[in-house]
C-alpha cells in the first residue's frame, strides 16, 4: 500500500513536471511558411525525415486547404506533442523559447489569403492563451536568423491587425479543431510516468532485497544461489 502511494505520488510530480515545463519555456510564437503551394504535416515529416530529424523541424502547421487538409485546421508535429524544442531556425535561443508556427504556402510570392486569417488569428490566441504568452511576442522566422521566411506579405503589424479582428469570425468547428489539436500535450504524461514507475520498481526491489539480507542476517545464514522466490530480477 505504501509502495502505491509512494508510486502516486511520483506520477503526479510527473505529470505536473510535464504541464509545467512547456508553459515556463515557451514564451514566444514565431511564424514560419513553408514556401511551397501544397504542404502538409505528413508531406513535411518525409522532408524533413530525410534530413534524419525524428519529425517536423516545427511544432505546428496551419493547413491551406491543400494536401488533403482542410484550411485552417492545425496540425501538430511531435515536438509539440512531447513540449520538446523546435530546429527550424539557425538561431538556437529561439528555437528552445519558442513555439514554432509554420504556414503552408508561399508568401513570397502571394498575399496571405483573407479567408485563412481567422484560422491564423485563432491559432495564435489560442497558444497565447494556453502557455500564457504575450500576444505582443509573436515574432517571424527573419527575425530569429538570416532568411526571407515566411516571404514578404507577412509582417508582425499585419499578424497583429489580424489578432485584433473578431474572434467570432472564426467558424466554431474550426475554433474547436483547434482547442482539439492542441490538447494532444496530454499524451506526454504518460511516458514520463510510465519511467517513474520503472525507477520506482528498481528502488523498491533493491529495497526490498536489503530489508531480506538484514532479516536474514539476524534469524539465519543467508543463502545464496540463484534468486528466491518474491524477489523482482
Ligand atoms: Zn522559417
Amino acid at each position: 500500500m505504501n509502495f502505491l502511494r509512494t508510486w502516486l505520488i511520483f506520477l503526479l510530480i510527473a505529470c505536473f513536471c510535464a504541464w509545467l515545463l512547456p508553459r515556463a519555456r515557451y514564451r514566444s510564437i514565431v511564424i514560419h511558411h513553408t514556401a511551397s503551394p501544397s504542404d502538409s504535416l505528413a508531406s513535411i515529416r518525409r522532408a524533413h525525415g530525410a534530413r534524419g530529424w525524428y519529425d517536423i523541424g516545427y511544432h505546428l502547421v496551419l493547413a491551406n486547404g491543400q494536401a488533403g487538409v482542410p484550411a485552417g485546421h492545425l496540425e501538430v508535429g511531435a515536438r509539440y506533442r512531447w513540449g520538446g524544442y523546435s530546429v527550424a531556425t539557425r538561431n538556437k535561443w529561439c528555437n528552445v523559447t519558442a513555439l514554432h508556427l509554420t504556414l503552408v504556402g508561399n508568401y513570397e510570392n502571394a498575399p496571405f489569403p483573407q479567408h485563412l486569417q481567422p484560422a491564423l488569428a485563432n491559432a495564435v490566441r489560442t497558444l497565447c492563451r494556453r502557455y500564457g504568452i504575450d500576444p505582443a511576442n509573436i515574432h517571424l522566422h527573419r527575425d530569429c536568423s538570416a532568411t526571407a521566411c515566411p516571404g514578404r506579405h507577412i509582417d508582425r503589424d499585419a499578424i497583429q491587425r489580424w489578432l485584433k479582428t473578431d474572434p467570432e469570425a472564426v467558424p466554431q468547428a474550426l475554433a474547436a479543431q483547434h482547442e482539439r489539436a492542441l490538447r494532444q500535450t496530454l499524451v506526454a504524461p504518460l511516458p514520463i510516468g510510465l519511467s517513474v514507475f520503472g525507477l520506482e520498481i528498481a528502488l523498491w526491489s533493491i529495497a526490498h532485497r536489503w530489508r531480506k539480507r538484514r532479516r536474514s542476517g539476524r534469524d539465519e545464514p543467508v543463502q545464496s544461489g540463484g534468486p528466491q522466490r518474491g524477489d523482482i530480477e
